[in-house]
């Protein structure tokens, strides 16, 4: 799908800001203090914060949009660098690279490039891609001839080192090699799949719960993961008490870092009794908003009483199924506490869940 027309692209989210911010953010970094941004929709582009740039409203093609800038800027400089705002991936390497050449080696142009590594066909024939150069921005230039140039020119242009190769025997161009990635946003496919590799790959989160127990005469049932289980103790809790899908709750709310289940769910009447799976599917949405999933769960139950061996199978069973992802990602541990303190002395049950999420 291509950006539709009436949404500027320049507007779309690249990591937390716009394609423009991130652009002009990163130029500040580098200590540009004259940064000049020709856009049509001026407004929605929230750059009143900076003061510091100016602001040209662009043409109806490229080459007027720099056209414009070239003329109607304030800034008065020997050099000017060009740059498509829809190129987030800027490299610092490069543009030290464009301004040393034009200064130190006195290049009228000096223009990046990569090359190409897929087969290019023309009419079902391949073209000789060692020859080929994908030609990228910022390209560098000696204002006063750009400026010259873009006068005399009346052609559209797809970018502006061309006005230069055109006069290649009046003017110096210098071809810069980059192997860094700089791609540019032309497809909202193509951003939705930057932003999935550059963000945060994989979530983290820890959990813990325990819960004081009672021990029964009769058979009794205990709820682990989901699943009812035959138990000589009760657990005593506000809600039906299962430490498995109380500590993982907790693993998925910290690996969001949205706190714990007692923030949503504290005990009042309404929570009483309740069902854990409710708190569960509540983590579970967050999770799935913020387009996560589950990568692996590790869990580790410290009881004397139920041994947890007998029910490792059903208890995976049940969460793989809880919590939409394959029985392979679930590890379940158990131990007892040796008999020592609380936990041994059959008071307690505890549970830890380590979580791991992905992007989905
Ligand atoms: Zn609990």
């Amino acid at each position: 799908m291509r950006f539709s027309s009436n949404t500027n692209k320049l507007l779309a989210k690249f990591k937390n800001k716009n394609l423009l911010i991130h652009n002009i953010d990163f130029l500040k970094e580098l200590k540009f203090k004259k940064i000049t941004v020709v856009i049509n929709t001026i407004n929605k582009a929230n750059i009143s914060n900076f003061d510091d740039l100016e602001i040209i409203k662009g043409g109806k093609t490229r080459s007027e949009s720099v056209k414009n800038a070239l003329n109607k800027s304030k800034f008065k400089s020997k050099y000017v660098l060009i740059h498509d705002a829809a190129r987030p991936l800027n490299s610092q390497k490069i543009i030290n690279n464009i301004i040393k050449n034009l200064i130190e080696k006195q290049y009228d142009c000096v223009v990046p490039f990569s090359k190409c590594s897929d087969t290019v066909v023309v009419n079902h024939k391949n073209l000789d891609r060692e020859k080929l150069k994908l030609i990228k921005t910022p390209q560098g230039f000696v204002k006063n001839k750009i400026i010259y140039l873009h006068k005399i020119n009346k052609n559209e242009l797809t970018d502006d080192s061309q006005l230069f190769r055109n006069e290649k025997n009046k003017y110096k161009i210098k071809y810069l090699l980059q192997n860094e990635i700089n791609l540019k946003i032309t497809y909202k496919d193509e951003l939705n799949s930057l932003n999935k590799l550059i963000r945060n790959n994989f979530l983290v989160g820890i959990g813990y719960d325990i819960h004081k127990t009672k021990k029964t005469i009769k058979n009794n049932f205990i709820k682990l993961g989901g699943v009812k289980i035959k138990s000589k103790i009760k657990v005593i809790s506000h809600s039906d008490g299962d430490v498995v899908l109380h500590a993982i709750t907790d693993s998925i709310l910290g690996a969001l870092s949205q706190r714990d289940i007692g923030t949503y769910f504290p005990n009042t009447k309404r929570n009483l009794n309740r069902n854990s799976i409710d708190f569960l599917n509540y983590a579970l949405k967050k999770m799935t908003f913020r387009k996560m999933l589950i990568n692996n769960i590790d869990i580790m139950i410290v009881s004397e009483e139920p041994k947890i061996n007998p029910h490792f199978e059903i208890i995976i069973s049940s969460l793989s199924k809880l919590l939409k992802t394959n029985k392979i990602n679930i590890t379940i541990k158990a131990t007892t506490n040796e008999k020592s303190g609380l936990i041994g002395n059959g008071d307690f049950i505890a549970c830890w869940s380590n979580v791991s999420l992905k992007v989905n």
